[in-house]
């Protein structure tokens, strides 16, 4: 066997640990002589599975009684949806635009309602965050819509925006479980899981009670109302059953790490032998206004396309893969998630100055 350092920005690497119990479990978990895959998500094991999964998370998280979690299906893109036909009671909300993804969920909102773009970075090829502290927030918006870490162009909100009162929806499906965050900001953060939690095909909905109701939007289905899935405590129907437990083992992992503190500690390292070194390159740049700059995301470029298709070839030949920047941005970029060691990014910048010195 051999592994290779996986900068994929998602779906993306996983603690090896929780691989290699899953394989453990793979053909008879703890004793039930058959594979969660196979099991009924009415069972008793699956049960223990997922109530286990959501109360590792809401220790991780110190998620408070008045929100619930659900676990769901569509990815991050469903929710682009799922928002406005749940939140828009009055057809209005507020939009920052900081990237495709933030782009995207606007397009998808405006089906429903009114969409006002507040703010936008796009002048600057989404390259930093505006500033957010005193936005023509719209005095009828149901709420003010972020994404924020914004997996493509590498920035982050290191300070949430001001939303003037209104609630704050958050896409954090790149930056989940990076760092200690203060649930009680947001009315619905959310993310899909692919990134920095688990396999493709669940995303995780944190939301406050009081906005899940049935007063929705005329013709919003069953499945894409939260109540149906907070009544059911998230299986209303069969959910992503074995997605769900790969999740859990992860929360377990980061619980034995020591959470989301110490986790926080070793992105910033992991990041910053990075960045330093991207801050020092006379062949390498950084492509973010570094007050901005993603922890978990880390776009870079030579200024040469050819040299940049170069340097990704030769890295792959090295063990380092996925270094490829977005197809919309170009140049490359390092998805530095939770899971990644630090020697995988030693063993990257160890690779950029030698490409450099090759390449001066
Ligand atoms: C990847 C990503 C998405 C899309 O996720 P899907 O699960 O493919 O729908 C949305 N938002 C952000 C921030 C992402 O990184």
């Amino acid at each position: 066997m051999s592994r290779v350092y996986n900068f994929s920005a998602g779906p993306a690497v996983l603690p090896e640990e929780v691989l290699q119990e899953a394989a453990d479990e793979m053909l008879d978990y703890r004793g039930t002589g058959m594979s969660v895959m196979e099991m009924s998500h009415r069972s008793k094991a699956y049960e223990e599975i997922i109530t286990g999964a959501e109360a590792d998370l809401r220790e991780l998280m110190g998620i408070p009684d008045n929100y619930k979690v659900l676990f769901l299906q569509g990815g991050a893109s469903q929710q682009f949806a799922m928002i406005p036909m749940n939140l828009m009671k009055n057809r209005t909300a507020d939009y920052i635009i900081t990237g495709q993804w933030a782009k995207k969920a606007a397009q998808e909102a405006e089906k429903y309602g009114k969409v006002n773009r507040i703010a936008s970075s796009e002048d600057q090829t989404y390259s930093y965050i505006p500033d957010c502290s005193d936005l023509p927030v719209s005095e009828d918006a149901d709420y003010v819509y972020i994404c924020e870490n914004n997996t493509i162009y590498g920035t982050k909100y290191h300070e949430l925006p001001n939303t003037k009162g209104k609630l704050l929806v958050a896409d954090v499906s790149s930056c989940f479980l990076s760092e200690p965050v203060d649930v009680t900001k947001y009315g619905i953060v959310y993310g899909g899981v692919q990134k920095n939690i688990g396999p493709a095909g669940v995303v995780i909905v944190i939301i406050r009670e009081d906005l899940i109701t049935e007063d929705v939007l005329p013709g919003t289905p069953t499945m894409l109302t939260y109540k149906t899935h907070a009544d059911a405590k998230s299986l209303y129907n069969t959910p992503p059953a074995y997605g769900i437990y790969i999740c859990g083992k992860v929360f377990q992992w980061l619980k034995k790490m020591g959470g989301l503190e110490v986790m926080k500690e070793r992105n910033e390292k992991k990041a910053k032998l990075l960045y330093d070194f991207l801050d020092q390159s006379r062949l390498f740049k950084g492509t973010v206004v570094p007050k901005d700059r993603s922890l978990m995301n880390v776009p870079f470029v030579t200024g040469d396309a050819d040299l940049d298709a170069r340097f990704v070839k030769e890295a792959k030949a090295a063990g380092l893969e996925n270094l490829k920047g977005h197809r919309t941005v170009g140049g490359m970029r390092a998805s530095i998630y939770n899971a990644m060691p630090y020697e995988g990014v030693e063993a990257l910048v160890a690779f950029m100055k030698k490409f450099e010195e090759e390449n001066l």
